[in-house]
């Protein structure tokens, strides 16, 4: 997948802020005649802005014009869709927040969400023109129909395609956690890197690989399906019946089966996460071999990827978190003893960033649409 040099250059700016041509052609590696060619119709649009004297170029002697974005050119608005419930944000060009809203869905029939999720967003947008919409969504997603979802119990949804029909606007719809994804490329522990890899640790484990701001989907939508990888041979089992795969050691939900049956303990996550705070005994082996799991992804990621950095959120960060000096002890050792370092980042997860994630991937889309002022014409997706 290819990322337009247009969308690199609104992704530059709208993610690090202004920068003169010279920046941009440096930290871009575009000539300065293609930079300034690519400019002219942003600029006409009205989505970027040179800002006079902003960031003076003394090298040259004279001021380099600095641009940056019109962060109230356009809005748009994301959602994160659960199994009882939606959150939505209107954000600006900036990742601004400029509204929230929260509701709830009485049940997951497809009728019922969509209705929801429609009225959710005109009022979210307060009526005013956007320029999309990104829905989040658990499970496997492909060209704007949710294929299979375990969350909202639904298979072959066109759920973009309805909602575009009902609001008429652009509406993307992606995997929650390649959402995720692309909000820390945007405006999160992402930001900065031209590539990283977010590996997702909660009641389900995912990964997601993100190249000059842009989600790598795979050639079947499949790409970073990471939670059934074999760790060890032997060891926990998972739902699907594999003994010793990622998800059977460090999701939350294998977890908390493991410490039931194996030692009759009955608790919630946080309530583990409190108990290995203050040093769990004797079944502290579960929280060690998970943080050991998690620390042969983030080793494996690294080892086929060689990124920027690597992303591990989701609630199982702040077993990681406690942990810490194991966990990046352990990535040290797996990896190759040549490698060049690479930055491990834990960032905690939070529904709002799910929804910006969501909002960022129809973002995304509206600055790949910006190809040389051509016209694209949007499907739903
Ligand atoms: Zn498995």
């Amino acid at each position: 997948m290819s990322t337009s040099k247009t969308s690199r250059i609104l992704h530059r700016l709208i993610a690090m802020g202004p920068a003169t041509r010279g920046q941009l052609g440096t930290e871009l590696g575009m000539s300065s005649a293609t930079i300034t060619r690519l400019l002219t119709p942003l600029i006409r649009l009205g989505v970027v802005q040179i800002l006079e004297g902003f960031n003076e170029d003394y090298t040259i002697g004279k001021p380099a014009y600095s641009l940056a974005i019109v962060s109230s050119f356009t809005a748009f608005v994301g959602v994160k869709v659960t199994d009882d419930a939606a959150f939505a944000v209107l954000v600006d060009l900036n990742g601004t927040i400029l509204r929230k809203s929260q509701v709830r869905l009485p049940n997951d029939a497809e009728d019922v969400v969509i209705d929801i999720l429609a009225r959710q967003i005109r009022d979210v947008s307060m009526q005013c023109a956007i320029a999309g919409v990104g829905i989040g969504v658990g499970g496997k997603v492909m060209d704007g129909h949710v294929v299979a979802s375990g969350i909202l119990r639904w298979n072959a949804v066109d759920l973009g395609g309805r909602l575009q029909e009902a609001l008429d606007v652009p509406v993307t719809v992606s995997n929650d956690v390649n959402a995720f994804a692309q909000a820390a490329a945007w405006w999160g522990a992402g930001r900065g890197a031209d590539s990283f890899v977010l590996i997702s640790i909660g009641s389900g484990i995912g990964a997601c690989i993100v190249q000059g701001g842009s989600v790598m989907p795979g050639e079947h939508g499949s790409a970073g399906m990471i939670g059934h990888l074999p760790i060890t041979k032997d060891g926990p089992i998972c739902e699907s019946g594999h003994v010793g795969c990622a998800r059977a050691y460090a999701s939350s939900t294998c977890i908390l089966r493991n410490l039931r049956e194996r030692y009759g303990i009955d608790e919630g996550y946080d309530d583990f996460i409190d108990r290995a705070k203050r040093g769990l005994e004797p079944e502290s082996g579960i929280a060690d071999s998970a943080v050991d799991a998690v620390a042969h992804l983030v080793s494996a990621a690294i080892a086929f990827i060689d990124p920027d950095a690597i992303v591990v959120s989701g609630d199982g960060v702040r077993l990681l978190e406690v942990f810490e000096d194991e966990f990046r002890g352990q990535v040290k050792a797996y990896r190759h003893w040549n490698g060049a370092p690479v930055e491990v980042k834990l960032q905690e997860m939070q529904f709002t960033f799910w929804a910006e994630g969501a909002a960022a991937a129809s973002m995304e889309r509206w600055t790949q649409s910006k190809i040389d002022g051509k016209n694209v014409t949007y499907a739903a997706g």
